[in-house]
């Protein structure tokens, strides 16, 4: 099968919420946490970290997932290592748990990546820390001949992982594409995406979406076309750059 659609986890549904009350979290209260299971997050994530072996955040979390889980746009630097991939999709599983995303309500997170294999690899975190969850996802990867089967299921899908190309391509030929209630945009290892010659692709991609939403942008270095990249998909942003060894 072409198209990687895989429920993160399916059976019971979406649970009540434990954690955070009609999805508001005060970011002071979590600012000195040092370690996932102190975070203002579902028991679901919880258990997928825990069960990764994930206890300890690097700083690159640190810093960033108090923000990222108040809804705040996000500018993240750190090196290539630092552990940039849970510090977005911690942010992910969670907008959605709050929202009480559904199999009926579409697409509410696009995630962004430069190449197949970082894309591939970014699913497989995605479905280790999010199995728990009852969100299905996709990878949406340029090259396979699959694009056929995607076009079919990808209203289907509440999670897209994709390679930009990929993306652009779905938003310009499958019918009844619909990201319409989009919640989260992340633009991961944007350095990358644009060293590619993405740039175009990108600002393609990013004119044709809701501009209500949370955009978590992550890159391993601030490049003038990364600010660039920044200045035109994020909202007030938290700027963040650590420079912590790779873990
Ligand atoms: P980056 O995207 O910044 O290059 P990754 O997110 O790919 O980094 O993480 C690099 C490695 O560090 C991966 O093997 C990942 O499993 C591991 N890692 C990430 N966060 C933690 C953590 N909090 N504790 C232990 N290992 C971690
Ligand atoms: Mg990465």
């Amino acid at each position: 099968n072409p198209l990687s659609l895989d429920p993160l986890k399916s059976k019971s549904p979406i649970g009540r919420i434990v954690d955070a009350p009609n999805g508001v979290v005060s970011f002071s209260r979590y600012a000195g946490a040092r370690k996932f299971h102190e975070l203002p997050i579902s028991k679901r994530t919880k258990n997928g970290l825990e069960e990764g072996g994930f206890k300890k955040m690097t700083d690159i979390q640190v810093a960033s997932l108090p923000h990222a889980l108040c809804g705040r746009d996000i500018l993240g630097a750190a090196k290539t290592g630092s552990g940039k991939t849970l510090a977005f999709v911690i942010p992910v599983l969670e907008k959605l748990y709050r929202e009480r995303w559904g199999p009926e309500d579409g697409v509410g997170t696009i995630i962004i990546s430069p190449t197949r294999e970082l894309a591939g690899q970014l699913f497989d975190v995605l479905k280790a820390v999010g199995k728990h969850h009852n969100f299905s996802a996709g990878l949406l990867i340029g090259g396979r001949k699959g694009v056929d089967t995607e076009k079919e299921r990808v209203n289907e899908l509440n999670i897209l992982v994709c390679t930009p190309g990929r993306l652009l391509q779905h938003m310009d030929e499958t019918p009844n594409f619909d990201c319409s209630q989009l919640q989260v945009l992340v633009l991961d290892e944007a350095d990358r995406i644009l060293d590619i010659g993405f740039k175009k692709t990108l600002n393609a991609i990013v004119s044709q979406l809701p501009k209500h939403r949370q955009t978590l942008l992550f890159s391993a270095t601030q490049t003038k076309s990364v600010q660039d990249l920044a200045r035109l998909s994020l909202k007030d942003p938290e700027y963040i750059s650590v420079h912590q060894e790779a873990v």
